[in-house]
């Protein structure tokens, strides 16, 4: 990196004090020296240049160094440049004293020992290249934080400390102070929902969004914010930076589109993709939960299976035979409750997975079994389609291998019995 000149602004009535002074400074490295023959010259240099270091004479005709160095202080853009008094008149403590009030680092006196001046001028400006060296480097970190199309935030147990650009553009707050004003957290922000970072947070709890990020921190952790009235999913992450102060860097990375299309292959790959239904797979996670279950609850299942439908499929055409495919699972699920499921088992069979006991259930399927038969099929005039079933309920303890070759029997049992029928194991 080019190292920027040290800016010496040195101010004197006497032009040839003002001489010395630069054959003297003009030893230096990496230095650019300005001069003004009075107080008033020297603030008008200040106000347009970028001034380091101010050499300041005290004894000088219509403002002195004590007032220019107060009107120096006094003003935000020169305030922290460091001022060193020189005299050759006021060599006095008081006046010391005067010099250090008004806001001078040094009080040296005239005649001026060189070696002194210059060891003075090599330590200010190691010390303010070192400052402006970490000034640039903070403003570079900034620049890189805000340039993150992650939003990221410092917190610890109770406030943010400092946010990047992305955070206030996506949540519209114009600073911190606004953020604190309407929120204590930002999981305030969040939208609860299983599965997601909670919103909750309290004294005695602390935050358990931050918590629960730093005891799975191998896993994902996802929240639900809202953006412009949508929801969002963010990938958050949290690490701590600083043990003693308790300093969290925390990271909202937007991955709605990833987590949309997860959700859409997840969908795609638990359902039948002719009629909508669940397939195979979803039917047996349903079947194994169910199972699982039952010692508390019991289910009762239902295998289905279209009557004669090869015969449908010779006479009206395969396309037809999908297009009634497709309208039976509109209508059963349009007929059961949101909580039974059905699933396509293959081909023209059917699984239905219900959340009560068989007893509850038979007038229910029987009246399905109505529905259909009664259901004018489009595209099948005054032809009408109908099915067969095995339902059997399930309870604790039964082998379901066996229990499915049941349902199986039973649903044999009503075609052979003359189909458009149902049939309960054991009965
Ligand atoms: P049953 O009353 O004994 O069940 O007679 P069925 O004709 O329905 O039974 P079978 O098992 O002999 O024939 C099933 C038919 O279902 C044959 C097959 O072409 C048809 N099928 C299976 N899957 C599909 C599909 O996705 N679309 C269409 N259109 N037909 C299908
Ligand atoms: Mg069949
Ligand atoms: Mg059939």
């Amino acid at each position: 990196m080019k190292k920027s000149m040290f800016k010496i602004l040195c101010i004197d009535d006497n032009q040839n004090n003002l001489f010395t002074l630069d054959s003297i400074l003009n030893q230096l490295e990496g230095i650019a020296i300005s001069f003004a023959l009075s107080a008033q010259e020297g603030l008008s240099t200040l106000l347009t240049q970028e001034i380091d270091l101010i050499l300041l004479d005290i004894q000088m005709p219509e403002m002195d160094g004590f007032a220019a160095a107060k009107l120096i202080k006094a003003n935000k853009k020169t305030s922290n440049i460091p001022i060193i008094f020189l005299t050759a008149v006021f060599q006095s403590e008081e006046f010391k004293k005067k010099g250090f009030d008004a806001g001078a680092v040094e009080y040296l006196t005239k005649p001026i020992d060189d070696n002194k001046l210059l060891n003075k001028m090599r330590l200010y400006q190691r010390l303010i290249e070192s400052e402006k060296q970490l000034r640039e480097q903070k403003s570079y970190m900034q620049k890189i934080i805000d340039l993150q199309e992650q939003i990221l935030i410092v917190i610890d147990e109770t406030v943010i400390f400092s946010a990047n650009q992305r955070f206030f553009d996506f949540f519209d707050y114009q600073d911190l102070n606004e953020f604190h004003r309407h929120h204590n957290c930002i999981c305030q922000l969040f939208i609860d929902e299983e599965g997601f970072l909670p919103s909750n947070f309290s004294e005695s709890e602390g935050k358990p969004w931050l918590h629960t990020i730093l005891k799975y921190p191998e896993k994902i952790h996802l929240a639900i914010v809202k953006h412009l009235n949508i929801n969002v999913f963010m990938m958050v992450n949290a690490t701590l930076i600083d043990a003693d102060k308790e300093l969290y860097v925390v990271t909202l990375a937007d991955v709605t589109q990833m987590h949309r299309m997860k959700e859409q292959f997840r969908h795609q790959a638990l359902t039948d993709e002719l009629t909508g239904a669940f397939n195979r797979t979803k039917f047996n996670a349903v079947f194994e939960a169910a199972i699982s279950n039952s010692d508390k609850t019991g289910f009762t299942l239902a295998m289905l299976d279209i009557d004669h439908f090869k015969a449908i499929n010779d006479q009206y055409g395969h396309l037809q035979g999908d297009v009634i495919l497709k309208e039976l699972v509109t209508l059963i699920e349009d007929n059961i409750r949101n909580e039974d499921v059905l699933a396509r088992w293959g081909g023209e069979e059917f699984m239905l997975v219900f959340f009560a006991s068989m007893e509850k259930i038979i007038a229910h399927v029987e009246k399905l079994r109505l529905i259909i038969a009664e259901h004018p099929f489009s595209g099948m005039d005054d032809v009408h389609i109908t099915i067969s079933m095995g339902v059997g309920g399930y309870s604790a303890g039964m082998d379901e291998d066996v229990f499915l070759k049941e349902i199986d029997d039973a649903l044999c049992q009503a075609k052979q019995s003359g189909r458009n029928r149902i049939k309960v194991i054991g009965r």
